[in-house]
């Protein structure tokens, strides 16, 4: 589960997160450390959240990789490739002739005879005089010019910007070019104030619901990722799935936070890709609220709207606490089997859900349907109804009995589909079963109940 969810789900990271939401660690910053694998560490944060050295280092990476936190280049470390010691002196050389007789000066150039040199070179009791025809420089700009401050090589006498630079190490003694030297660089870190805002959501409310979905038994995925059936890739803010044992429901969660209202396009899309995707369950959380339109039409399209005060009683209040009882129940669980009615309205109970026989629902058509069972479980964020009905008959059942189960439970708007089939369906019910998303329990013969 761990893996579906972002660096600052952890704990110790938000931790840090939440310091520097606050301000009071408004920056990670490296220190030089030779004992650390990495030449330095992060002490003041690896001492707040706990965490060793490289943990720090590597979460520290995975936020700014997110874009939460911002790097700047703190420092550069070097490192001798023979020993791995810091304690490294640069030595300056030619990069003509490898000499390492250079001085770096202003450097001349007597446009009489060419002859290049440092001032150095020109200097002779306070004058300047060209070393090469001896004769007296005079003006600037018109017998001699500056070509800036440079190096020169007393060996091949080439002028250059920068002198090589190979490295010693004083530890091993052996030199190394600079281009073959370990080179680590070390940032700093600090929070990217574009994404303060969505940060407190993230840490506070979205992080508290999160909970609250694991605590009930489901298992969530962020910004996770549903094929429609157009083809089209839909992303939901989160996705929470839960196995009843005879089947998943899933929920879509989607989050809009705006600076005003949210308004019909938004609930419009999030509808439209839950629907794509097959989800039925939706939930969608606008901050800071909700136009009328936009609410009118969530309600007709069976949208759970929460609105910061919702979120509030749910999260902080805790009107939904989870049962204990349901949470053991789940572990201890093992995969459903049917064998007869009784012994799935008690395994139905068992996991919390409130379950009735014959029970008569009227559909939007008018019509008045009657499901054998019918499983209700309010979890808080979500009523399932979980409509079954069960088909015995001497020979597989056919199509149309399937096609008349579906018709009514899409009439009553009841998404959540279980068929029992004794002693099972004909391959094109079972095809169809399948295409409706119909969870289908096959068994041979029902076993006497009473
Ligand atoms: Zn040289
Ligand atoms: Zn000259
Ligand atoms: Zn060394």
């Amino acid at each position: 589960m761990a893996e579906h969810l972002k660096p600052w789900r952890n704990e110790k990271v938000a931790k840090l997160l939440e310091a520097m939401l606050q301000g009071s660690v408004p920056e990670a910053s490296p220190q030089l450390d030779p004992q650390s694998e990495l030449g330095f560490s992060f002490p003041f944060v690896s001492q707040l959240i706990h965490t060793t050295d490289k943990e720090t280092a590597a979460w520290l990476e995975s936020l700014a990789a997110e874009g939460i936190l911002e790097k700047k280049l703190f420092d550069k470390f070097l490192y001798c490739p023979q020993c791995h010691s810091m304690n490294l002196r640069p030595v300056y050389h030619c990069p003509n002739c490898g000499s390492g007789d250079i001085a770096r000066g202003r450097v001349l150039e007597h446009l009489v005879c060419k002859y290049v040199g440092t001032e150095d070179e020109f200097l002779l009791r306070g004058k300047l005089v060209c070393p090469k025809c001896k004769q007296e420089l005079h003006t600037l700009g018109a017998d001699y010019r500056s070509l800036g401050v440079l190096y020169k090589c007393y060996d091949c006498t080439e002028i250059f910007n920068q002198p090589a630079i190979r490295w010693r190490c004083i530890k091993c003694s052996s030199i190394t070019p600079a281009d073959k030297i370990t080179e680590v660089n070390a940032y700093s870190y600090s929070l990217n104030e574009e994404k303060r805002n969505w940060l407190g959501f993230e840490l506070g409310p979205k992080s508290r619901l999160v909970k609250f979905l694991q605590e009930r038994g489901y298992e969530v995925r962020e910004n996770a990722t549903a094929i429609g059936g157009s083809g089209a890739k839909h992303t939901f803010d989160l996705l929470a799935s839960r196995d009843a044992g005879v089947l998943v429901h899933q929920i879509a969660i989607g989050i809009e936070i705006s600076p005003k209202e949210v308004g019909l396009d938004k609930v419009f899309d999030f509808d439209d890709k839950a629907y794509d995707s097959g989800i039925h369950h939706k939930v969608l959380i606008v901050i800071p609220g909700i136009t009328k339109e936009a609410s009118r039409f969530a309600s007709r399209q069976r949208i759970k709207i929460l609105e910061p005060s919702d979120l509030e009683a749910f999260l902080v209040h805790n009107i939904f606490p989870p049962l204990a009882r349901e949470t053991e129940a789940e572990v201890e669980k093992p995969p459903f089997h049917f064998k007869s009615k009784l012994e799935l309205i008690n395994y139905l109970q068992s996991r919390g859900y409130e379950v009735k026989e014959n029970v008569k629902v009227k559909g939007r058509s008018g019509m008045e349907h009657t499901f054998d069972l019918l499983a209700t479980r309010d979890d808080g964020i979500v009523v399932y109804n979980i409509a079954v009905g069960i088909e015995v008959s001497d020979n597989p059942i056919k199509l149309d009995r399937v096609f008349d189960f579906d018709d009514k439970a899409y009439d009553s708007r009841i998404p959540d589909k279980v068929l029992i089939a004794v002693p099972g369906l004909t391959r094109e019910a079972s095809r169809f079963a399948q295409r409706q998303h119909i969870t289908v329990l096959e068994a041979k013969a029902m076993e006497p109940t009473e």
